[in-house]
């Protein structure tokens, strides 16, 4: 058995795990982040890819925004479509924008920056338990190379995901949970093709949700609603691309070009809360507080918000021993989490099939989106939690 010491000790070394280690570092405040997966595994993971201005401008803070704002494309709208009626959203008239950057290279950065910095990453950290969140001196056991390890630390940063130990290690009479499961699933796609368009483009279908994004000028992700028991074995690269075409308007449909896919996955969609944030010395940040479904594209910018909220008031408590944003963390973040669920919660009814929908749900959803073509003030609420504009507080 080894032991030793830190001030933060951070579990998960996801966008969230890496980022707090990163800011907290800057600010020098001593950390360690523990992730249970390999350094590989991590660095190959696939997942989200818009990024709202203000978590851009969080990233350049933190000294990984170079490579963003050299290869992301900048958006100025987002299309919507139903059936074969488009409807084209623009930003620009309320100076907002978005960043297409995928989450695959933003770790990458992360990753390189707290290794130039020379940050303690233990990857392959098996068994975490967290002891004594009670007390001043909590402490973070865990087995690497078959080694019993100790990590006494100030505070933990829950950071490890929906998946992860540290809201499991909230004592039930604390912590309440909001969920909502969807009876279906996005298999997405992810290949070397063009972007269908130069911006994304939602479809709301009879056959079912679509959406054509991308990670790059000649890296396209593109998703189709699919059933939560499908296998995505079963689909066929040839039957992905048909269904993707046979949901977008006949004259999109026409420019989708199609690859081999270079990865294929089906993920559950979820809305999730856990409240409070903060059980004594405990914090918790991103996926392992909350869950959007990906319609919003809300997932990884939320999780940058509660980070850098959460370096700010663990670096206060360290440089001005103040622990004011400490106690208002939970509140705070709570508040802004909360606006994103209900716009991520809201595009997901209005885009997707529900099993057992009437005439009349879907005549509804077709109310929405006309609503957001024919109202200048619908579509300015639509841009300002879109773009994030909406969730600064
Ligand atoms: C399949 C999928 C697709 C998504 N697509 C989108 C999208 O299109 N748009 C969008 O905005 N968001 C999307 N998201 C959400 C977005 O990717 C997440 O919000 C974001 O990854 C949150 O970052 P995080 O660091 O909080 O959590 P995670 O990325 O989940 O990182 C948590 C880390 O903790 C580690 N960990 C877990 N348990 C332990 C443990 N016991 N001990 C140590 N380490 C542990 C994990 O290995 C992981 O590295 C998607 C998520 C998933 C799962």
């Amino acid at each position: 058995m080894t032991a030793s010491r830190t001030q933060v000790g951070i579990i998960g070394g996801g966008p969230s795990g890496l980022l707090l280690s990163q800011l907290l570092d800057l600010a020098g405040v001593d950390n360690v982040v523990l992730e249970r997966r390999s350094r590989d595994y991590v660095l190959a993971r696939v997942r989200a890819g818009v990024i709202e201005q203000g978590v851009v401008k969080i990233l350049r803070a933190a000294g990984v925004g170079a490579r963003l704002d050299r290869e992301g494309l900048l958006h100025h709208g987002v299309e919507i479509a139903a059936g074969e009626a488009r409807y084209h959203i623009d930003f620009a008239a309320q100076g907002a924008s978005l960043t297409v950057y995928g989450q695959t290279e933003l770790t990458k950065d992360l990753v390189e920056a707290r290794e130039a910095r020379g940050g303690t990453l233990v990857y392959e950290a098996g068994d975490v338990a967290i002891e004594g969140v009670d007390g001043k001196q909590p402490r973070l056991h865990y087995r690497k190379d078959g080694v019993s390890h100790v990590l006494g630390c100030d505070f933990v940063a829950g950071c490890d995901g929906f998946h992860g130990v540290s809201r499991k290690s909230i004592p039930a009479n604390v912590l309440k949970m909001h969920e909502r499961v969807y009876p279906f699933g996005w298999l997405g796609v992810l290949a070397d093709v063009p972007p269908v368009l130069p911006e994304l483009i939602y479809a709301s279908h009879e056959r079912g949700f679509a959406l054509c994004s991308m990670r790059s000028a000649t890296r396209s992700r593109c998703y189709v609603q699919c059933a939560l028991d499908d296998d995505a074995e079963q689909w066929s690269d040839a039957r992905f691309w048909d269904e993707l075409r046979a949901r977008l308007p006949a004259e999109v449909a026409r420019q989708v070009r199609t690859a081999p896919a270079i990865e294929k996955s089906i993920a559950p969609l979820r809305s999730f809360v856990a409240e409070p944030l903060r059980h004594g010395q405990l914090l918790l940040a991103g996926d392992a507080a909350h869950i959007v479904p990906p319609t919003g594209a809300k997932g990884l910018n939320l999780a940058v918000r509660d980070v850098d909220q959460l370096a700010a008031a663990l670096i206060a408590h360290y440089r001005e021993t103040s622990d004011a944003l400490l106690d208002e963390y939970s509140a705070t973040a709570l508040r802004r989490i909360w606006k994103a669920e209900r716009f991520s919660a809201w595009l997901t009814s209005v885009l997707h099939v529900f099993p057992g929908r009437s005439s009349f749900d879907r005549r509804m959803q077709l109310a929405e989106l006309d609503q957001l073509a024919s109202s200048a003030a619908a579509r300015a609420a639509f841009v300002e939690s879109y773009t994030g504009a909406a969730l600064l507080s």
